[in-house]
């Protein structure tokens, strides 16, 4: 499986017919995340990928083991979270009226896009409390 680790492409003429199974480093700094208020901690990442190419449609499944930082709720200061989310995304050559699921479409150059699945798992991962420490007191005022 070719991966475009900066972009976040999979090349699907690399893929096989049935289950492909990958591990690719992500240059973390590198990729253009977009999430508002979140940049990576770590340089690199693990990204853990299984694409499942079938007639239908292609299966992305997968884990991104990774720390991102985003500022404290209380002081402002960097907080570190890693991915929890799993990767999930199902793709297809075109839409299935039948389906209300959202499906996303191949491109007609044979280019599978897992960024969206991808910067999904990151947003899900957002704490919604960020800390920078659990005992963070906050910013003094006095
Ligand atoms: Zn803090």
């Amino acid at each position: 499986m070719k991966l475009d680790t900066v972009k976040l492409i999979i090349d699907l003429k690399s893929l096989s017919r049935g289950v492909n199974r990958g591990v690719f480093i992500i240059p973390l700094e590198k990729v253009e995340w977009n999430i508002e208020g979140v940049e990576p901690f770590d340089r690199q990442g693990t990204l853990e990928l299984m694409v499942d190419y079938g007639d239908e449609a292609v299966l992305c499944s997968g884990s991104l083991d990774a720390h991102f930082r985003t500022p404290c709720a209380r002081c402002l200061e960097p907080s570190h979270f890693s991915i929890s989310e799993e990767i999930y995304r199902e793709y297809a050559w075109s839409p299935d009226p039948a389906s209300g699921e959202q499906r996303e479409l191949i491109s007609q150059s044979g280019e599978l896009n897992i960024f969206n699945a991808v910067q999904e798992a990151v947003l899900l991962s957002i704490p919604g409390k960020p800390l920078c420490s659990p005992d963070c007191t906050g910013i003094c005022y006095n």
